[in-house]
């Protein structure tokens, strides 16, 4: 044995694991935005095999079965563990938990995900192409059967239910029961606020949505959008890909990307401060603790509260349009004439019930995740069978926004996440509107004159609260207890609807 490590602790050993762990992990995230950017065509097959041995590497290097041991001594370890808050033991209890459910599941069952999965995509799409569930249906009861098992691998307490194993992969600690209890409120709020909104006569003008605009001159505006509210493009990039999204390789190497389509700058506009959103969090994980769960984000649901509050509660408020309309003109000259800033601001907030998810507004789009999640839910628990699914979900669009789908491709085949054998993973979408809306609350309660300074261009302050209050914990809480230390609340339907209710009623002249 070398005196190097000799000296070296079980901690430090188990860090050093981790960060071995996550530099792979940050490679694959580099060649997967790689592979949406810049890669040719031609590097496909080969690229597949890359991220898969980067894949094997990762998951070897951190199942290994000294970590196991590394483990024991730590949590044996006063000195570690015994302050619950200390970066120490929030590294080893959150490596435990990672550790303990990657070594549960059997390798037959992982190598067989992994093929349905790929299989099930590439059937899901012909069969959306074709709009038939019928070609769908075999290849999903199958994936079903084998979520039903990866969730008996992992095993869920005597009070909860498969889909909680499962969703535990996207948002650690929450469980069907706790969504239940803040999507039925949220559920039957929203339906009577879209019935008002619906039967209004009065509707924000769409003109700002057909406007057509010059390609380039877009990219530079939104761009600068993103600076202004503090992406940091000395550690980022913002890229462009058929559908955007936020990956990189650690805090100093965020990469974004957005899309752009000539008549609809709100859609690249939204796009980009979306995904800026995730990446000022990824910005604001804390380089000391790179590699280790200190240093990373604590949730889907949390990230996408990041990625939603400078999307919704800054870039469609009328404060951020006091400031951003008079950049239209300077960005695009006469040909943002006809656009006063009551039709910019309008146009952001326009609500249409629709049978797109990933189209949605800002309000109907929580009902397109509550049906699937109902579905999902009924699935696991056998309530549902696979084959009655169109028209289960048929009847809940009629029922919650009041639309008749016409058919399967613009209904429930028009979602990946399925056939990829990811369940439990949508309601992490709207769990990210509920705690933003909790959050940015919060925020305006403790920063004096917030919506002032978006009127000037200032975001530096909610930034730096987001930073202080949620992106510096790392892993240290989880969610519903980062929600609680952050608010002093459990987490609520009420501050989404107090946000849609009071700008949507208004604009809708209600
Ligand atoms: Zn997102």
């Amino acid at each position: 044995m070398t005196t190097m490590t000799a000296t070296r602790t079980p901690y430090d050993e188990l860090a050093h694991i981790s960060r071995s762990a996550s530099l792979l992990g940050g490679t694959a995230g580099l060649l997967g935005w790689d592979q949406e950017v810049m890669m040719p065509p031609g590097g496909l097959e080969y690229r597949s095999l890359q991220l898969a041995q980067l894949a094997r590497l990762q998951h070897q290097t951190f199942t290994d079965e000294r970590v196991g041991d590394l483990l024991a001594e730590c949590e044996a370890d006063a000195g570690v563990t015994d302050d619950p808050d200390s970066a120490t033991a929030v590294n080893v209890r959150e490596l435990r938990r990672d550790y303990d459910r990657q070594t549960r599941l059997p390798a037959e069952l992982v190598e067989e995900e992994a093929k349905l999965a790929s299989l099930g995509q590439h059937i899901w799409q012909e069969a959306r192409r074709k709009s038939d569930f019928t070609t769908f249906r075999p290849l999903l009861e199958k994936i079903v059967d084998l979520m039903r098992r990866k969730a008996e691998c992992y095993g869920w307490p005597d009070d909860g239910e498969a889909w909680d194993a499962l969703a535990e992969d996207y948002e650690p600690g929450c469980t069907a029961k706790q969504i239940e209890e803040v999507f039925t409120p949220l559920r039957d709020r929203l339906r009577t606020l879209l019935q008002g909104l619906m039967g209004s006569s009065t509707k924000p003008p769409n003109t700002f949505n057909e406007l057509p605009l010059d390609l380039g001159r877009q990219r530079r505006f939104v761009r600068g959008i993103a600076e202004a509210i503090g992406f940091d493009f000395d550690r980022g990039r913002l890229d462009i890909s058929t559908h955007p999204f936020c990956s990189g390789s650690h805090c100093n190497d965020v990469r974004l990307t957005t899309r752009f389509h000539e008549c609809n700058v709100n859609d690249a506009l939204g796009s980009t401060m979306h995904e800026a959103g995730h990446g000022i969090y990824e910005q604001g994980l804390l380089t000391e603790h790179v590699g280790t769960p200190m240093g990373s984000a604590v949730s889907l649901g949390i990230h996408e509260s990041q990625s939603r509050m400078w999307e919704n509660q800054v870039g469609r408020s009328h404060a951020f349009w006091k400031w951003a309309h008079p950049k239209l003109r300077e960005f695009f000259g006469s040909a943002a004439n006809g656009v006063d800033l009551e039709t910019a601001y309008g146009g952001a907030n326009i609500v249409t019930p629709g049978f797109i998810r990933v189209e949605a507004d800002e309000a109907t789009y929580n009902m397109h995740i509550m049906i699937r999640f109902e579905l999902e839910r009924a699935i696991l628990r056998g309530d549902l069978e696979v084959g009655d699914i169109p028209e289960v979900w048929n009847a809940k669009y009629r029922d919650y926004l009041g639309i008749d789908v016409p058919d399967d491709a613009r209904g429930c085949l028009q979602d990946i996440h399925w056939s990829m054998a990811a369940m439990g993973y949508f309601p992490t979408y709207t769990l990210g509107n509920l705690y933003c809306a909790q959050f940015f609350e919060t925020a305006m309660d403790q920063i004096p004159g917030l919506e002032a300074q978006f009127e000037r261009g200032k975001f530096g302050d909610l930034k730096q609260w987001l930073n202080e209050n949620i992106h510096a914990h790392g892993r240290r809480y989880r969610a519903a207890d980062l929600c609680e230390h952050v608010t002093g609340k459990p987490l609520s339907a009420d501050p989404l609807m107090r946000h849609l209710e009071g700008k949507l009623r208004p604009l809708y002249g209600l």
